[in-house]
């Protein structure tokens, strides 16, 4: 409970000490802050940053979904080869199947018509014996038209020869049709089991044909199957491609719509450098030559509070003021250069949060710490590697926050170190002296 009251009470304290330098900023404000100026060029510039990432991701996976559709293409058409072949092998099946089907109803006729013909002979042959019977009862046993009276009623011995020879040769024609037709029978009942034989081997042809004909169904079925899934995958690539391509116009809208804005602010800054310069120019002049900055309002800097950015470095080609050497031909120059080598470190001049950290018009990549009460440091003509930094973060004075470039309009290797307060760019040897 202690603790917490202590530390309400240093929040109240900070907070009516940091609620009168507001008041103090308020009064003294009349530009637009740099610091918020450089913050919303900054967020604009890191927002067109994430929106070209997005537009790249979106590439790479459009071109990945559109690989992946080529390769499931491909597959489906292979299936479809594979499947079409399959449904001419089922369908020739069929028409072998439909052949031994009317082999075997052939075959089927021709085993009733031989039953017929079996049928046939056995009437014949019943009728045969029948007769054959009747004839050998009529002559040896039965009493009516009796054989030996055929004999006896012979006119003479040649006649009863005749007779008897007659009777003779019709019992032996008898016995012989009758063996004739048994002979025939046994061929037609031989045929017949032939016949049946070979319906036998069909109907079993035409299982092996039936069953060969389920395995390719089978088979045509699983490729059919296969080959949805790959419908499905497509149609799911297809759906992603579409749905990256529409996010993909809407960040590139975006991106144009941050360029634009970004421009917008660039032009903004540059209007206000211009009021700043026209400002210290008329306040230099009523001065007497007196320092732009030193008589607005008393300086809140110590001596000795503020770090060197390039500790070892301290010629300075062109100081603060208007510079008329070959780079600023007679301009405003809102900083101080400091010659280096490429990738001398730089170092923050004080506690600060960094507000931009990024691309810069004519000042290469550049650092803009904010550093409370009003004042704000920035740093110019680094390479986008040499930004060791970025947005958002805290910063210790003296801490190493990027190494020397020579980007943007710049001759040479160099540190172009400028400081603005409430909002107008002030000398920064203000901090030093
Ligand atoms: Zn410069």
């Amino acid at each position: 409970m202690g603790k917490r009251r202590r530390s309400l009470y240093i929040q109240q304290q900070t907070g009516r000490y940091l609620g009168g330098v507001a008041t103090a900023a308020l009064l003294m404000v009349s530009l637009p802050s740099p610091a918020t100026q450089a913050s919303g060029l900054s967020n604009a510039q890191q927002q067109l940053q994430q929106a070209n990432q997005r537009a790249e991701q979106l590439r790479q996976q459009i071109g990945a979904y559109q690989q992946q559709e080529a390769s499931l293409n491909q597959q489906i058409a292979h299936l479809d080869d594979q499947i079409n072949a399959k449904l001419q092998a089922i369908e020739q099946m069929a028409r072998q199947i439909n052949q031994t089907k009317q082999q075997i109803a052939q075959k089927k006729e021709a085993i009733a018509a031989k039953q017929h013909e079996i049928e046939a002979t056995h009437q014949r042959i019943a009728q045969r014996q029948q007769y054959l019977d009747q004839r050998l009862r009529a002559t040896y046993e039965d009493g009516t038209v009796s054989y030996l009276e055929v004999l006896f009623s012979a006119t003479s011995f040649s006649d009863f020869l005749t007779r008897l020879d007659q009777l003779t040769f019709i019992a032996q024609q008898d016995r012989t049709l009758l063996k004739e037709q048994q002979a025939d029978l046994e061929k037609q009942q031989q045929q017949k089991a032939q016949l049946a034989k070979e319906q036998e081997q069909l109907v079993a042809a035409q299982d092996a044909l039936s069953q060969q004909q389920r395995q390719l169904v089978a088979i045509k079925d699983a490729l059919q199957q296969q080959q949805s899934e790959k419908r499905q995958q497509l149609g799911v690539a297809t759906r992603g491609r579409n749905l990256a391509a529409g996010e993909l116009t809407t960040t590139l809208a975006q991106a144009q719509q941050m360029q634009a804005q970004i421009k917008q602010l660039q032009q903004q800054e540059a209007a206000r450098q211009a009021a700043a310069a026209a400002a210290a120019r008329a306040a230099s002049s009523a001065a007497g030559g007196a320092s732009s900055s030193g008589s607005s309002g008393g300086s809140p800097v110590q001596e000795g509070v503020w770090a060197w950015p390039l500790p070892g470095h301290s010629y300075i080609s062109t100081d603060y003021g208007f510079a008329n050497d070959s780079v600023h031909k007679g301009s405003f120059h809102d900083g101080i250069d400091i010659p280096a080598p490429l990738g001398t470190p730089i170092h923050a001049a004080g506690d600060g949060i960094v507000i931009a950290a990024g691309p810069a018009s004519g000042y290469g990549d550049w650092i803009v710490i904010d550093h409370g009460n009003g004042i704000a440091t920035f740093y110019g003509h680094m390479y986008p590697s040499g930004l060791l930094v970025s947005v958002g973060e805290h910063v210790r004075k003296g801490q190493v926050i990027a190494l020397v470039g020579s980007n943007g309009f710049s001759t040479g290797p160099h540190l172009h170190f400028g400081a603005s307060r409430n909002g107008a760019s002030v000398n920064p040897w203000t901090l030093y002296r």
